[in-house]
C-alpha cells in the first residue's frame, strides 16, 4: 500500500475526528520512524508522549511477547502477577500507597475525580463535591473531564456536562482560595500544563497550594498523564516539586506504547475506592502491565539523569538558534515548548518541519511542542535540531 492509498482508505472509512499530519507511518526503530515509502523521520513526538522507550526496544518487546504467550487477559476478577508487581514498583518508587489501573488518561481522571468525591462524601456527606481546576488545563475528552478542563473551547456541543468544576488562575493561590469554597473537595492540577502550551507551574505556588489543601482537608490531585513516567526527568513530576499529592493520574508513557493508565493514591486516599465502587474490564491488562514493568525497569536514576541532560541540550540548542520567530523555549526534561512570537504562522512552520521529515506537536495557541522518545540518541537529536534550525531561522534548504 502507498501512503496515498492509505490516506484515501482512512478518509473513506474512518470518522474524521483528527486533523492528522500528512504522514502515513509504517515502522520505527529507536526515535526514527519510517513511512510506507521508507522515508525516515526524526521523532520529536513519540505519538503524544507515549513511546517512552522509542520503537523496537528489545526488553519491551521481550516483556510483551513473553506475557502474550503466557496470559494475555484474565479480567480483574482474578489475581495476576504483572498487575500486583507493577503496583508495587509504582508505590515503592513514589511513596504512594495504592494503585488502580485503567486504559487511558481521560478514564484515569474520571477515576481520580470519583476518588476525590467519595473521600469527601464518606467523611462529610453530600455537598462537598466541587473540584477546582486551573485555567488553561487539559484533563481529557470524556463528558466529565471536558468540563474539568479549564478552557472554554472544550465546553461546547456535548451538553449537559458533569457539573462540579470551577477554574482558578495558575500560579495564583489567592485565585484558588477565592474559587474554592465550603463545597470544594479537591484541587486538580497539571504540574506542567501540556496541551495548554507546556507551562510549568511555579514551585512556590505548588508548595503553598499543597500546604493550603492539607490544612483544609481538600485533596491535592495531580494529573501526571503527560508529565509522568520519566517525561520531565523524574519518575513523576511531583517528585521535583517537593510535594506528595493525595492522588495522581498517569497514562501516556507508562506502558511504552500499549494502552494503559492508572491512579496512585497516598495513605489518606488508598482505601477510598472499595469493592464495587470502581472497575474496568481491560484496566491493568497483563500484557500492558508487563510492558509497563519493562518501562519502569529501564527508568533507573541514570536513565532519568539522561532525560534531564537531553532536555537541557535541546532547550539550550534551540534557544541558541537566536531565531527571530521564537519568544521562549521552556519545559522540563523532554517535555519542551518552543513558544513562537505573536502572529507567527505556526501552521506554516510546522508544515516546513514535517517537510524536513521531523515529527513535532503543537500546544496552546502558539507553541511547538517536543515530546521525543526518552531514549532518543545524540545523532537523532542533532538530525532533528538541524531541521528546526533551518526552519526557525528561515534558511533555504541547501
Ligand atoms: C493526554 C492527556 C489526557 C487525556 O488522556 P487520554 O489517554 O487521551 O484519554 C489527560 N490529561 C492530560 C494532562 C493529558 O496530557
Amino acid at each position: 500500500m502507498t501512503s496515498e492509498e492509505l490516506k484515501a482508505l482512512d478518509h473513506r472509512y474512518t470518522m474524521q475526528t483528527y486533523g492528522r499530519f500528512d504522514v502515513a507511518l509504517d515502522h520505527g526503530e529507536g526515535a526514527t520512524l519510517y513511512d510506507l515509502e521508507g522515508n525516515a523521520y526524526t521523532d520529536f513526538a513519540s505519538g503524544i508522549g507515549v513511546a517512552s522507550l522509542g520503537y523496537g526496544h528489545p526488553k519491551w518487546i521481550a516483556a510483551v511477547e513473553g506475557q502474550a504467550r503466557k496470559l494475555a487477559h484474565a479480567s480483574n476478577l482474578f489475581y495476576t502477577q504483572p498487575y500486583a508487581r507493577l503496583a508495587e514498583q509504582l508505590c515503592l518508587r513514589t511513596g504512594m500507597s495504592a494503585a488502580f489501573f485503567a486504559n487511558g488518561g481521560g478514564e484515569a481522571n474520571e477515576g481520580i475525580i470519583k476518588l476525590a468525591r467519595k473521600y469527601s462524601y464518606d467523611k462529610y456527606g453530600l455537598g462537598r463535591s466541587n473540584i477546582v481546576t486551573l485555567k488553561n488545563s487539559f484533563h481529557g475528552r470524556t463528558i466529565t473531564t471536558l468540563n474539568a478542563t479549564g478552557q472554554d473551547v472544550f465546553h461546547r456541543f456535548f451538553f449537559p456536562f458533569t457539573e462540579g468544576f470551577r477554574y482558578a488562575e495558575a500560579n495564583d493561590l489567592q485565585s484558588v482560595k477565592d474559587t474554592a469554597g465550603e463545597d470544594t473537595c479537591a484541587v486538580f492540577v497539571e504540574l506542567v500544563q501540556g496541551e495548554g502550551g507546556v507551562l510549568p507551574l511555579e514551585r512556590a505556588f505548588v508548595q503553598s497550594l499543597a500546604q493550603w489543601c492539607h490544612e483544609n482537608d481538600i485533596l491535592l490531585l495531580v494529573d501526571e498523564v503527560q508529565t509522568g513516567v520519566g517525561r520531565t526527568g523524574s519518575l513523576f513530576c511531583f517528585q521535583q516539586y517537593g510535594i506528595l499529592p493525595d492522588a495522581i493520574s498517569f497514562a501516556k508513557g507508562i506502558a511504552g506504547g500499549l494502552p494503559m493508565a492508572g491512579i496512585l493514591a497516598n495513605e489518606t486516599c488508598a482505601h477510598v475506592l472499595t469493592p464495587g465502587t470502581h472497575a474496568t474490564t481491560f484496566g491493568g491488562n497483563p500484557i500492558a502491565a508487563a510492558a509497563a514493568l519493562a518501562v519502569l525497569e529501564e527508568m533507573d536514576e541514570a536513565f532519568l539523569k539522561s532525560v534531564n541532560e537531553k532536555g537541557q541540550y535541546l532547550r539550550e540548542r534551540i534557544a541558541a538558534f537566536g531565531s527571530p520567530l521564537v519568544e521562549q523555549v521552556r519545559g522540563l526534561g523532554l517535555m519542551i515548548g518552543i513558544v513562537l512570537k505573536q502572529d507567527v504562522d505556526r501552521a506554516a512552520l510546522v508544515k516546513e518541519i514535517y517537510d524536513g521529515r521531523v515529527l513535532v506537536l503543537t500546544a496552546g495557541p502558539r507553541t511547538i511542542r517536543l515530546l521525543p522518545p526518552l531514549v532518543i540518541s545524540q545523532t537523532e537529536m542533532d538530525a532533528g535540531l538541524e531541521v528546526l534550525r533551518r526552519v526557525l531561522c528561515k534558511e533555504e534548504e541547501a
